[in-house]
């Protein structure tokens, strides 16, 4: 049944092309918006500053029109928010749910190679963390604090994947998260929670390799009395030799498959099979695919990236 509320989103970092993987990833997440008649977003990862470029933000944009898979929003720009994800910072260190960490990078690494010695996770030891009760050690002078997360100590993080089912991460697994580095600068994992928080996104369905990220993102969330959304994480792309799907393989850019005359029709086919399936349909229309849409009918597993496939399908266009 329809659901306006829905929103979902693609966020790609602009540090290259519209790869295989991101187009996938952006068709599901519009495929699941349209559904169940809500909006698509789009959101410029762009705070990596060293690794960002405008000529990558371009062919995302190049990729997206091709595919005809633009978000329904004038796209957000993670960078120019900045000044939000600071002022969360701000009440977060307020509220006692961030704190000021003044230990040093070689103390933070001693720390973890004394978990490790010991067996236990690589954990930051709490040294700055503030407990009811408990004396902080004297602040340096000549030192510069970063921000940590006060995760909590106790219970499991559990949330009912939409492609991978239920997962539950125990809280001492996850470290007390730095938030903002030196000088304030706030973290990648940080920005992306505050992001879709006021986004308003109501399912998060990208990539599996941030399904670690998952249980950290919920953590804060909920510190921030945030609604929490619902998860799905795609298995990746394999390429035909069974590893993860590169340029190795020839799949650099989806634009390259539009330079050799591909129709999109075909590679959105192509992508949508890739990891679901419906019955014995090999061929159906957009149209279809998004009425048939439902992410628990997504792959648990890699989808294997075949290229004789891809040339079938493109010839039934
Ligand atoms: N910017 C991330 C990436 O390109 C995606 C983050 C997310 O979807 O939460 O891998």
């Amino acid at each position: 049944q329809p659901n306006p509320a829905v929103r979902t989103r693609f966020a790609p970092s602009p540090t290259g092309f519209l790869h295989l993987g991101g187009a996938r990833t952006a068709l599901f997440s519009w495929a699941f918006a349209r559904h169940f008649g809500g909006s698509f977003v789009l959101r410029i990862e762009d705070t990596d500053v060293e690794r960002s470029t405008p000529e990558a933000v371009d062919a995302i944009f190049a990729g997206m029109r091709w595919l005809d898979l633009m978000p329904d929003e004038t796209p957000v720009f993670q960078m120019a928010r900045h000044a939000r994800h600071r002022e969360v910072i701000a009440q977060m260190l307020e509220a006692g749910t961030a704190y000021y960490c003044y230990s040093t990078p070689a103390e933070v690494e001693a720390m973890r190679e004394l978990a490790r010695a010991e067996g236990r996770k690589p954990r930051y030891d709490g040294t700055w963390r503030p407990e009811p009760g408990k004396t902080l050690p004297p602040v340096p002078a000549d030192r510069e604090p970063v921000v940590r997360f006060r995760n909590p100590l106790d219970g499991d993080t559990t949330w009912n994947d939409l492609v991978k089912g239920p997962i539950s991460i125990g809280n001492a697994e996850l470290d007390d998260l730095v938030i903002a580095r030196t000088g304030g600068v706030p973290t990648y994992n940080f920005c992306v929670v505050v992001d879709d928080w006021d986004m308003r996104i109501t399912h998060v369905i990208r990539g599996d390799d941030h399904v670690n990220n998952t249980p950290r993102q919920i953590n804060i969330l909920r510190a921030l009395g945030a609604t929490v959304p619902e998860y799905g994480h795609l298995p990746m792309i394999l390429g035909p030799d069974g590893d993860k799907l590169s340029k190795r393989h020839g799949a650099v850019s989806v634009m390259q498959y539009d330079e050799q005359g591909y129709l999109p029709e075909a590679m959105i086919n192509y992508l949508a099979r890739l990891g679901w399936s419906h019955g014995d349909d090999e061929l159906f229309s957009r149209a279809q695919f998004v009425e048939w849409f439902d992410p628990s009918h997504l792959s648990r597993s890699a989808a294997q990236w075949d290229p004789k496939k891809l040339n079938w399908v493109n010839a039934q266009y």
